[in-house]
């Protein structure tokens, strides 16, 4: 146990399982145990068990023996167990925030939009889980019907990031329990006590054991390769980065598994002359900085009409530079850690590289010493072409400011990369907002706002963005598989 822990943080430490959840049980690991470690402080919270393959392959048993009951649970009472988790979520939502920024680092507010967020996905699904619907036609000759059901695809794999422990979850959790499926969930070995924690709360909604199988293991890519292989698994739903998503693509080819990639971003910041500033600044913190910038649709280049930059990067600077880092659970903070060493490092690589490249540093810029994995919030201004940061994901808080002169051009720039989640647009001439909208190579569009997410909406990303929705009527049919019955019904 860490010792800087306070009394509530350790009675929601104690309160989490730290075994794996196998077929409703919650059981030792093979391989030992692992460490979860603060990244405000460093400091190990507690060890939660390591997975070998003979306990994932065991997981993924229960949920190919589980499914073949819970396939024809009726969809009421799913939706009803649901409906029950979100309510428990929501009732506990301030243990569950203080949970998620021990191990994640966010400041607790933001955790506990998470945990909203989070808990919106089991209400969305528990009232879509009554609302699966088939088709029944007339065929075109007249002679026959078409009828059409839709039924659970089965058992599944869920890999999710650390980046939102929760949310990630409930994203796919909330559809596949929808559509009656079961499923083995891996999630990110530096954030795994919000799963246990769901899972434990999901239990104790009803679902019954077996349906949800929960492995936390150190070493990911050899556990998960033999279930991503293994005949019994019928859909992989991944959320994390494109580099592990090809890997797992690649993987997936042999069964032709059914795949859903929720995977990296780049997204583009547009602000026209004609934007509203002060409300582009507002939603520039919101998509730049919420996070810490580690979100898959945080704003990573921001591109200003030239008669307008100076004046955005300044009162950005402004803002960005008034945030206040520290641990998450501190009074004030708007900027925790980064997740670990090795991400601040690749961070501020990129933006020693944009410096040395010529870029002018606003604010920030550099390490903040102490405990902890803390990158100072940044904002850097005349960016130079070749600059890397325009082009990976910087997973940090860090906004590069650049400019256009036309409308062409900011297009251009904004779809100059091979990722395509989401895009920002500031403008309040309409018509110019829908050429731009249309034109932009992105799943996604922020007109005039910072946020896209939302339970009901379809989440998700074209080119190396990955494909596969989460959220909203689409998102369910990521579980479904579509039967077509051809009726003869005589003459
Ligand atoms: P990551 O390194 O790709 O890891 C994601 C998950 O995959 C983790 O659970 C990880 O486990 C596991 N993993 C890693 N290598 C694996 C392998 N060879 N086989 C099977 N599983 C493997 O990504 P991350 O650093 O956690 O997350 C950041 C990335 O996620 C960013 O690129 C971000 O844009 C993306 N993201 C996308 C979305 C979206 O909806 N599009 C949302 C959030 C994040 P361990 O960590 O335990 O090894």
């Amino acid at each position: 146990m860490a010792a800087t822990a306070s009394a509530s943080e350790q009675a929601i430490l104690d309160a989490v399982p730290k075994q794996l959840l196998i077929g409703g049980r919650w059981v030792d690991g093979s391989a030992g145990t692992l460490g979860v470690e603060d990244p405000a402080t460093g400091e190990t919270l507690c060890e939660i068990a390591d997975a070998s393959v003979d306990d994932a392959r065991a997981a993924l048993a229960a949920a190919d023996e589980a499914f073949k009951t819970f396939r024809g649970m009726a969809p009421r009472e799913r939706g009803d167990i649901l409906r029950r988790a979100y309510e428990a979520i929501v009732a506990r939502a301030d243990e569950l925030a203080l949970l998620m920024t021990m191990e994640m680092g966010k400041p607790l507010a933001e955790a506990k939009g998470e945990v909203t967020y989070g808990a919106a996905f089991l209400r969305w699904y528990a009232e879509e889980a009554v609302r699966i619907n088939g088709r029944f036609t007339v065929n075109e000759a007249g002679a026959g019907r078409v009828l059409t059901m839709k039924q659970p695809v089965g058992p599944c794999l869920f890999i999710t990031p650390w980046n939102f422990p929760l949310a990630m979850g409930t994203r796919k959790i909330g559809p596949a329990i929808a559509a009656g499926c079961s499923m083995v969930v891996k999630p990110a070995k530096q954030t795994p006590l919000s799963m246990l924690m769901l899972a434990k709360i999901l239990e104790e909604a009803g679902l019954p054991g077996g349906v949800l199988n929960v492995v936390t293991a150190s070493s990911s890519g050899s556990i998960m390769e033999p279930l991503i292989k293994d005949p019994r698994l019928r859909k992989l739903s991944f959320t994390g980065s494109t580099e592990v998503g090809r890997t797992l693509i690649a993987q997936s080819a042999d069964q032709v598994l059914k795949v859903s990639m929720e995977l990296g971003g780049n997204a583009p910041f547009l602000i026209f002359e004609d934007a509203d500033l002060d409300a582009a600044v507002d939603g520039a913190m919101i998509a730049k900085m919420r996070n810490g910038g580690e979100a898959c649709t945080s704003a990573n280049r921001f591109h200003v009409h030239e008669s307008v930059a100076d004046e955005f990067a300044r009162r950005l600077a402004e803002r960005i530079g008034a945030m206040k880092v520290g641990r998450g659970t501190e009074d004030g903070v708007t900027m925790g850690p980064l997740i670990d060493d090795a991400q601040r490092s690749k961070v501020a690589e990129l933006v020693d590289d944009a410096v040395g490249k010529g870029a002018k540093v606003l604010c920030g810029g550099e390490r903040v010493d102490g405990p902890g994995y803390f990158y100072a919030p940044t904002v850097l201004a005349d960016i130079p072409d070749d600059a890397n940061l325009l082009r990976e994901e910087i997973f940090g808080p860090v906004a590069p400011v650049t400019t256009f002169s036309t409308e062409d051009e900011a297009i251009a720039r904004a779809n100059d990369t091979e990722y395509g989640l989401v895009a920002y647009v500031y403008t309040q001439d309409v018509n110019r907002a829908f050429r731009v909208i249309e034109r932009l190579d992105t799943g996604m569009i922020g007109l005039n706002q910072g946020l896209v997410s939302n339970a009901g909406a379809p989440f998700g990303g074209w080119k190396q963005s990955g494909f596969g929705r989460e959220g909203g009527p689409e998102g369910i049919e990521e579980y479904l598989e579509t039967k077509y019955v051809a009726l003869n019904v005589g003459s």
